[in-house]
Parts: structure tokens; C-alpha cells; sequence
């Protein structure tokens, strides 16, 4: 029999232990903020879903110290992170797209770290180990979130230790769903989602078949698309670089009775002869590109990760997205309960992130759309020369339509938040907004650039847990006006000096304020004419400029900029 016992206080709860709430955990566990993680099962997860982690997420690995741990975990630095289309293991190559900017050590021009490919299966123990290491954080598998409500200035939820099947209430001043597409939170206050929310039925089938790559002439490859007469609808992610994989079946027939599905079939049939092999689990799943029509229930309640938005994961976007949530939502809930962040900080959570989320959900679904649309020639995998116009035809087509699937350096890394309520527009024409290409920019709103200091830092590696004054050479105006108002306010500050010339022009203005999560509040060649406005407004206390442009430093010199 179940009963009530007193309640835990708490200032944060997190619904949900997956890698959003564990990320979430990181984020506040690393400023030393108190806060309770609930996590219904009682380990993570161990069915292989998300493997893509993007830049812009290993920039996050890093800042939490975990980034070698994860590049460890991942394939090996070597194996090539190849996206291969082929009638069959046994049959003939169509199309090969390669990543070189993907996995290994090596930095990026753009970034310290480089996009790797580490499962979740392997990423949540690895975040699990990192939030339990952390004294404000207080992670508890076995307990089911079950009930809120909002209660004046604090939210009540009910919740079961199921271990002991006893119920309890969690006082706590906020709470931030992270509990997956399946949401209890976001279904109980009836918040919808908008997009396409039934696109596919699929089989994720969990493999083990040890060198894969010696039983056939295709060499390695980060993710196996066939291409068969019947059309594109299986699919083989490589996990661990030896022995695992992912393998992915689509159709209704399969997803309504996975356990009359002959996995072993199905496999064999892809890979063309039988070759040893283990099938390790077998979960079903349904693709939706959705992104829910409110991030937020009332002042107090917030949604992240998948229970905000869900997408296809062709284009490896949920999770890293969902990472982008928390990191974004953690220094504001610091700040608040600090006392430093404004009565507006929290509300551009939402406008912030929202627009961010419906940006993936729409290139989720035009790049599965390609997949789902390609009708492949009857012949294609015939040994015939219509067969082999038909393939070479098929890799063209994959090959043009396909890159922009797969190079998504301008989703990863070059997200802005602009307009945003807590960033200062300085009117300046907008960097163009492209979803293969990234370049560098100070614009306000994006993710400060990164660049290698002198002491062998990133820029990213100085960022947070307050913001970054970067102040570039020795004609950039003193900055003492603007520690004032920081200081007023009680907002932390620090104020850094850059003397290298090319960090500067990387950085396009005299002085560049950057938030806690790395990206570009203000920039100026010039003072501001009010430091506490400046300071205001980026601390969520200002008034909303996003449609004014209300200062410009005058002596910026646009034809020296990067941002067009
Ligand atoms: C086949 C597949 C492949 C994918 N590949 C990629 C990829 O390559 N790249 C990418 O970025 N994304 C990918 N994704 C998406 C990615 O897996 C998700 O976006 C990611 O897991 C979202 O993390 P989350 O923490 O928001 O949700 P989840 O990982 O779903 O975690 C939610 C957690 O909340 C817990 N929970 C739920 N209800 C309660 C409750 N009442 N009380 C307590 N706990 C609760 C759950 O048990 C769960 O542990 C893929 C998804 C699938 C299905």
C-alpha cells in the first residue's frame, strides 16, 4: 500500500533522467544550484536512440568536463563518419557521402571540438556519473513523476519513490519537464503541438555483428541507407565502430507486431549472406516532426528536449537541440534564483528557444521528406545496363539532395537568438541563415566565435557561469562604466583583455558581451551611453527593443564586418 510522507523542497525539479534533464542537471549542478532529478526507470537507457552529437553539443560535453570521457565512448577516432547508399552490403554502391569535419581530435576552424558519434547508451551513464559527482544535485532513478500544480510563488508535485511505492510532494519553485515525447506534464495542461505528427513507423533493431565491414567490399561507414526496389525504408547506424549497430526497419506492419517480425531476416537480407551476428533488443518507435505550441505553463512550469519538440532523426537534430534547451534555460534559472536575473529572464526562454526548435523540425521534415520521396527505378539493382543508368541516375540525385542533409554545420552552430528580448540588436543587416554553412559572427544573438587565446584556451572555454566582457587591443574604450553597472546590479561580470588582432577582427567590434551560454549579448566599438540599460536588458530586466534598433557604435566601420 502506498502512502504521503512530508514533502521535499526544492528549488528546481527536473521531471525526466534522460540527456536532457541529466544536461540540465550539469548546467545548474555546475553554477551549485540546488535541484532534484526524478527519473522513472532504474538506469538509463539501454536501447540504443540518438549517436550524432553536433559541435555546438561537444562545445557543451566540454564546458561540463566530460567531452574526452564522451570522445572515448564514441567510435574510434579513425572510423570514417561516411554516409553510404547501397542496394545491399552485398549489392552495388549508389551514392558515398563523406564528413571530414567529423569525429577525431582534431579542432575545427570553427570550434575546439569536433562533431562525434557517441550513443545515448554510452552519453547518459557518461552524464549520470558527471551530475552525481556534483554536491547540488540530487538524482533519483525509481521515481515517477505523477501530478502538478502551480501554487502562487511555488509548484506542488506529487511524486512516487516506486522502489518503496510511497507517494510524496516536491515543493519546488520551478519545474522543467524533461520527460521525453511521451510528456505527462505537457498532456495533463493540454499543450499541443503543431507539424506533422505521424510521418513514419519504425523498428530500431539493436545488432551486434563484430566487424561487420570484413564480410563485404564497402568499407566503413558511419550510416548504411538501402537503396532497393521497394524503396528506402531500412537503414544501419553504426554505434560503437566495432561490433554495433543500429538497424532500422520502416512500415506499419513491422511497428504493429515487432514480435511476429523476423529481425534475423531482415538483417540478413541487407547484408546479403549470413555472417555472425546477435539481435539485442528490438523497440519500436513512430517519427513526428512536432514542436509544442508553448515551452512554458504558467511563470513556473517550462518544457525541454523531446517533451518541447520531436523530430524525425534523420537529420540527428532532437537531441542536440534538446541540449541547446537546457543549456539556454540554466544560466537563467541561476540568475533568477540568484536573484541577479530580471522578471523577463525566464519568458525568452521560450522565444529564444522556440524558434529554434521549429528551424530543425522544418529541415527534420524536408530531409526526410527527400528520403521517404525517393521512388528508386525497379532496376536498380540489377546486374544490366538499365540497372546501372539507374544507379548512377539515383546517386546523382542522392548525392545533390542529400549533402544538405547531412552538413548541417549552420543548424549545429550557427543558431542566433534574434530578435531576443535580453539581446541588443545593433542594427546591423543579419548574417544569411543557411543550414550547411556556418561562419563565424559577433552579430548579437549568435554564439560568440571561437578562438584560441594565448594561454591556449577557446574563447568558449572562458564563458560562464556570469557574462564575459571581451574588450579587443588598446584603442577599445575602458570598460569601467559598464563593470558599474554590472556591479549595481549585482550581475557577475568579467572583463577580459584580448590583444591578439586576429581575435579582434574575428570579433568585429571593440567590445563584445557574451551571456553565460556563449552567446553575443551586445557589441559596440563604443561605450554605451546607459551601462544599467545595457546591463538591464541583458539581464531580463530592460525593456523589450526587439523591433527598435537603439544604439550603434559610431565608428563601426561595416565594410570591416563578417556579417553578411
Ligand atoms: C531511433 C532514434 C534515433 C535517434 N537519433 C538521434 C541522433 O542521431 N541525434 C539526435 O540529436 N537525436 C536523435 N534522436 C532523438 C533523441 O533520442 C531524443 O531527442 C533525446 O533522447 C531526447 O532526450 P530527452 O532527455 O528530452 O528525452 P528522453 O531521452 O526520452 O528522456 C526522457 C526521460 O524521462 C523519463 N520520464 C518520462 N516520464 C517520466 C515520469 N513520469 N517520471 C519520471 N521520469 C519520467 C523517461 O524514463 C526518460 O528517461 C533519435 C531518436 C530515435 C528514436
Amino acid at each position: 500500500m502506498s502512502s504521503a510522507s512530508a514533502a521535499i523542497e526544492t528549488p528546481v525539479l527536473i521531471v525526466g533522467g534522460g540527456s536532457v534533464g541529466l544536461a540540465l542537471a550539469s548546467e545548474l549542478g555546475g553554477r551549485g544550484v540546488p535541484c532534484l532529478v526524478l527519473e522513472q526507470n532504474d538506469k538509463p537507457a539501454d536501447h540504443p536512440r540518438a549517436t550524432a552529437l553536433n559541435a555546438r553539443s561537444m562545445e557543451f560535453m566540454r564546458r561540463w568536463g566530460v567531452a574526452d570521457a564522451v570522445r572515448e565512448a564514441a567510435a574510434p577516432e579513425d572510423f570514417p563518419h561516411t554516409a553510404l547508399y547501397c542496394t545491399a552490403l552485398d549489392g552495388y554502391e549508389i551514392a558515398r557521402l563523406e564528413r571530414p569535419n567529423h569525429g577525431g581530435r582534431k579542432a575545427q576552424a570553427t570550434s575546439p571540438e569536433q562533431a562525434q558519434r557517441c550513443n545515448q547508451i554510452w552519453l547518459d551513464p557518461i552524464l549520470c556519473a558527471h551530475v552525481q559527482s556534483l554536491p547540488s544535485i540530487d538524482l533519483r532513478f525509481c521515481w515517477r513523476f505523477e501530478e502538478l500544480r502551480e501554487d502562487g510563488d511555488h509548484v506542488v508535485a506529487t511524486v512516487r519513490d516506486l522502489t518503496q511505492d510511497r507517494q510524496h510532494h516536491v515543493i519546488a519553485q520551478y519545474v522543467i519537464d524533461c520527460s521525453g515525447g511521451h510528456s505527462p506534464i505537457r498532456r495533463a495542461f493540454g499543450i499541443t503541438m503543431s507539424g506533422s505528427p505521424h510521418i513514419g513507423y519504425h523498428l530500431s533493431i539493436y545488432v551486434r555483428a563484430p566487424a561487420l565491414w570484413t564480410h563485404h567490399d564497402k568499407g566503413k561507414a558511419a550510416l548504411i541507407n538501402f537503396v532497393e526496389p521497394t524503396g528506402l525504408w531500412r537503414n544501419m547506424v553504426t554505434l560503437d565502430g566495432r561490433e554495433l549497430y543500429r538497424f532500422g526497419v520502416r512500415g506499419k506492419e513491422y511497428y504493429d507486431d515487432p514480435d511476429r517480425v523476423d529481425a534475423e531476416r531482415l538483417f540478413t537480407e541487407v547484408v546479403g549472406k549470413n555472417v555472425p551476428h546477435e539481435i539485442m533488443s528490438v523497440r519500436r518507435w513512430t517519427a513526428r516532426n512536432v514542436v509544442a505550441d508553448t515551452y512554458r505553463v504558467g511563470s513556473r512550469i517550462f518544457l525541454a528536449g523531446d517533451a518541447a519538440h520531436l523530430n524525425h532523426p534523420a537529420s540527428g537534430l532532437g537531441l542536440n537541440t534538446g541540449l541547446g534547451d537546457a543549456t539556454n534555460i540554466g544560466w537563467k534559472l541561476h540568475a533568477v534564483l540568484a536573484g541577479w536575473g530580471g522578471p523577463m529572464l525566464l519568458d525568452s526562454y521560450e522565444s529564444e528557444r522556440r524558434p529554434v526548435g521549429i528551424r530543425n523540425i522544418s529541415h527534420a521534415e524536408s530531409s526526410n521528406s527527400n528520403d521517404r520521396n525517393q521512388k528508386p527505378p525497379l532496376e536498380i539493382a540489377d546486374d544490366t545496363p538499365a540497372g546501372e543508368k539507374a544507379r548512377r541516375e539515383m546517386g546523382d540525385r542522392i548525392s545533390k539532395g542529400m549533402t544538405r542533409k547531412f552538413v548541417t554545420d549552420g543548424l549545429a552552430l550557427g543558431y542566433r537568438y534574434a530578435p531576443s528580448s535580453i539581446c541588443w540588436d545593433d542594427g546591423t543587416p543579419p548574417p544569411p541563415d543557411s543550414v550547411s554553412d556556418y561562419a563565424q559572427t559577433s552579430y548579437p544573438g549568435s554564439r560568440a566565435p571561437h578562438a584560441w587565446l594565448s594561454d591556449g584556451r577557446s574563447t568558449i572555454d572562458v564563458f560562464g557561469p556570469g557574462f564575459t566582457l571581451l574588450r579587443f587591443g588598446d584603442k577599445a574604450p575602458p570598460t569601467t562604466a559598464i563593470e558599474h553597472g554590472f556591479s549595481q546590479r549585482d550581475v557577475p561580470l568579467v572583463v577580459l583583455n584580448v590583444t591578439d588582432p586576429e581575435v579582434g577582427a574575428l570579433y568585429e567590434r571593440a567590445l563584445v558581451l557574451v551571456r553565460p551560454d556563449g552567446h553575443v549579448a551586445w557589441r559596440s566599438d563604443t561605450l554605451p551611453p546607459d551601462a544599467l540599460a545595457l546591463v538591464d536588458r541583458v539581464r531580463g530586466a530592460g525593456e523589450d527593443h526587439t523591433t527598435t534598433t537603439p544604439h550603434r557604435g559610431a565608428t563601426h566601420d561595416e565594410a570591416a564586418g563578417v556579417d553578411r
